[in-house]
């Protein structure tokens, strides 16, 4: 725009559905992966990390090209060398794609974990964004329940230290072998074919090429026109079930409660025997916060060897939602710094730094903010209660003596307690007293 020969520049915004985490909201994403990384560090997993950008092909092959992700959904561009490469959608197909890169799952067991940005072009509404955030977890080269139920136990574990395990449920569901469903799903395309008329376009456009994503339809028509369809347990082969059963046991000898929930098919390809989800009804419509199972087939389906494996992914954006709407965040995670030093009158900028660092050195755990661009002092103490910080150190120069004498003062910005200090370097061990022994 030119206004009065003035070329004003239009500010920019950021793309629609990727959020900012501003400074406020970062302090309880940070609790959250605290937390988050102590249960995983607790059952002995080990952080991976791997590429944003990952050829188009291992989606492709690893979540299934007629999956909504794949077909509708994906940041999939040419680079400037020509190959088409995509935006990660979720992180297993990148971890199986590194680990088996890398060696780690020939003959191996593996516990891994990873957290980071995921893009999917979905329509932004809350709890849904085109850029979200996913703590994952996946184990590699065991076959029999226990470990479905170890990654289960650990998302259990989360929730029960985030103070959150009555507002979610687990649901979960036997899916069988991708042979089963196979059959399935021609059985499932045979019965819609007699129901065609009571379907909506979506529906029918999925009738052939993934009929089971059918069943999730929010549409009434459709759902009753499913009410006598095939059920996919009726599909399902025996040593599936057996694992189930077992699974379930556990489960409920662990006291995890869970409901099963025969519709439940999520939809990524790759999974096979249990999958779940834990959901919550303080979200509204979003109310997926974590999903799972096992895919046993992944890995060989890209080119490694048969490796059992499974894993879930949680959707951070919702647990801060739920989190904070919970009001289940402590003060203490969400206080942004500790100490504010004021610097009245000139030419104690060097005093200032040094108690500012013997604080620092003495309490590694408290932030201790010094006070940059001079000023009067009312509007110094304004920057400390605006800082957070729950005391205010006060050091100014004692009149224009020649011999100029330094005096500190201590003030609880919480409740305006003070405590003089006419020794500098008595000041770091006089803050202690204002914080609680667990603090410092
Ligand atoms: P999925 O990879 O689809 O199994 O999703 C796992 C979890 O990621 C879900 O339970 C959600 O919590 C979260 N999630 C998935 N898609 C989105 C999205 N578009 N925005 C925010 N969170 C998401």
């Amino acid at each position: 725009r030119v206004i009065s020969g003035i070329n004003i520049m239009e500010k920019l915004q950021a793309i629609r559905g990727m959020n900012d985490i501003l400074p406020e909201e970062a302090l309880e994403w940070e609790y959250l992966e605290s937390i988050f990384y102590r249960v995983v560090k607790s059952f002995g997993y080990r952080e991976i990390r791997f590429p944003i950008v990952e050829q188009t092909q291992l989606f492709k092959r690893s979540i299934g090209a007629v999956t909504d992700i794949v077909e509708k959904e994906m940041y999939s561009f040419d680079d400037r060398n020509g190959d088409n490469v995509s935006l990660r959608p979720e992180g297993t197909a990148g971890c199986v794609r590194a680990a088996d890169q890398h060696g780690l799952l020939y003959n191996q067991q593996q516990r891994l974990w990873y957290q980071g940005p995921m893009f999917r072009h979905e329509r932004p509404q809350k709890g849904r964004y085109r850029q979200f955030h996913q703590f994952g977890v996946e184990a590699f080269g065991m076959s029999g329940p226990a470990i479905d139920v170890e990654v289960i136990q650990i998302s259990a574990m989360l929730w029960k230290d985030l103070g959150l395990t009555q507002y979610l449920k687990l649901e979960i569901n036997n899916i069988g072998s991708a042979q089963d469903r196979k059959k399935y799903a021609q059985a499932l395309t045979a019965y819609l074919s007699g129901k065609v008329d009571e379907l909506d376009d979506d529906a029918r456009n999925r009738m052939h090429s993934n009929p089971m994503r059918i069943l999730d339809s929010k549409n009434e028509a459709v759902r009753s026109a499913l009410v006598d369809a095939p059920k996919l347990c009726d599909f399902v082969n025996q040593d599936s079930k057996t694992h189930f059963r077992k699974l379930k046991e556990l489960l409920t000898e662990l006291e995890v409660q869970f409901i099963e929930n025969n519709r439940l098919v999520r939809g990524l390809d790759y999974y096979n025997n249990c999958v779940y989800e834990w959901t919550t009804d303080t979200l509204g419509a979003q109310g997926a916060v974590c999903g799972g199972g096992r895919y046993d087939g992944l890995v060989r389906q890209l080119g490694g060897r048969e490796t059992e494996a499974c894993g879930f992914a949680i959707g951070i954006e919702r647990l801060v939602l739920m989190l904070r709407s919970l009001n289940k965040i402590p003060a203490s995670a969400l206080r942004p710094t500790d100490v504010y030093l004021v610097v009245v009158g000139g030419s104690l900028e060097s005093e200032a730094f040094s108690v500012a660092e013997a604080i620092r050195e003495k309490y590694p755990h408290l932030g201790v903010i010094c006070h940059c661009a001079g000023g009067k002092f009312n509007s110094q103490m304004k920057r400390a209660y605006n800082s957070g910080a729950r005391v205010a150190v006060v050091l100014e120069r004692d009149g224009e003596a020649t011999v100029p004498l330094m005096e500190g003062k201590i003030r609880s910005l919480d409740d305006g307690a003070e405590s003089i200090v006419t020794e500098i370097d008595n000041i770091p061990e006089k803050i202690g007293k204002f914080f609680g022994n667990s603090e410092v």
